[in-house]
């Protein structure tokens, strides 16, 4: 929803101040998507904005469910003709969370990852971003899924911190209390690692959640499988972190995407231990996720279940707090690394 225009429109339409607020909050409180549906506005206002304005500036081509019905998949196509993907998904009992893209496609390639693999189009407005929350919004309500949906990932297709502008306006229009509403500690921003991106949020949304994708504990390995190594390598990175932490001291999630006789042997995990270890606050304030890969493609295979369990407890005996990840999604191509907009 472009909500500058509605308000200008509203002004040229002679309709008073309240009016705006009244609309704003039909949309951003009650997550309705039609004018048709704001009953405190009468029929003839609603259809001449129901004319002007598309509440959405998206179409949605195609909802997909998982089995288990704890995660969802849209497939949305944008004005331009360029398609996105945004899951929504329930990763603990009764608590629901979107995840959001930020970007048509991602220049950074990392070669386990779809979105990468498919090349970048162009970044996402601010308002394209917001409405993907919308969406999920109005979905949640209308399908009356059960629970609580209070979170949001920025993990879906793109690098946030690479089209920070438009990321940084969503964010301020998601957690203001006139409009989404979220609490910062709700909203988490993932990041391949770029150290720019990192300090900026440090800064300018010390509240909102950081997580990053490290992946690989070692620079040959992350400048193979994910070249924004070759721009930022792993000692920016721990500088960055160290600034991090001076400003926010807040926990970060270091992601760590488990691949077979790649990065889960006892080598990377002490590579791993002595990352962490080597920033100040790190062992304190860093918790590593263990994904699973979701899938075989590549050359790159999932690490067994054995494999993922002892390099849990290995971090654990050398006081790193690790949790494995549960992987939604997987059937329905909308787990980590699989969104690729099309299907
Ligand atoms: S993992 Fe993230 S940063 Fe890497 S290519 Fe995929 S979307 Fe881009």
């Amino acid at each position: 929803m472009d909500f500058n225009k509605l308000q200008l429109t509203l002004n040229e339409m002679g309709e008073p101040a309240f009016r705006y607020k009244q609309i704003r909050d039909a949309f951003t409180k009650q997550f309705t998507l039609d004018f048709e549906s704001i009953s405190t506005i009468s029929k003839s206002l609603a259809g001449d904005l129901g004319e002007k304005i598309f509440p959405l500036s998206f179409k949605v081509e195609k909802i997909l469910e998982s089995k288990d019905g704890l995660s969802y998949k849209a497939l949305l196509r944008l004005a331009d003709g360029l398609v996105i993907e945004t899951v929504l998904l329930s990763p603990l009992s009764g608590r629901w969370s979107a995840c959001i893209s930020s970007q048509v496609g991602c220049q950074l390639a990392c070669r386990f990852c779809a979105t990468g693999q498919g090349g970048f189009r162009r970044n996402l407005t601010s308002e394209e971003i917001t409405d993907q929350v919308l969406f999920w919004k109005n979905f949640f309500k209308e399908r009356k899924l059960a629970g609580k949906f209070s979170s949001l990932v920025f993990m879906g297709m793109g690098e946030p911190f690479l089209n920070w502008l438009e990321v940084k306006n969503a964010l301020k229009v998601l957690i203001s209390p006139d409009f989404f509403n979220f609490g910062s500690r709700s909203i988490s921003v993932s990041t391949s690692g770029i150290v720019e991106g990192i300090k900026n949020l440090a800064r300018e949304f010390p509240q909102i959640n950081l997580a990053i994708s490290l992946i690989f504990p070692n620079d040959k390995d992350r400048s193979k499988y994910m070249p924004v190594n070759r721009r930022f390598n792993l000692s920016q990175l721990k500088k960055a972190l160290a600034y991090y932490f001076s400003k926010t001291n807040r926990k970060v999630f270091l992601e760590y995407v488990m691949f077979k006789g790649i990065n889960d042997q006892p080598a990377q995990a002490d590579e791993l231990i002595e990352f962490i270890k080597s920033i100040e606050g790190g062992t304190k304030l860093i918790r590593v996720n263990l994904i699973r890969y979701n899938a075989a493609s590549g050359g790159l295979a999932p690490s067994d279940s054995k494999t993922t369990e002892w390099f849990k407890d290995y971090l654990a005996k050398n006081r790193i707090g690790a949790t494995i990840r549960k992987s939604l999604g997987a059937e329905i191509k909308g787990a980590c690394g699989q969104l690729a907009g099309n299907q």
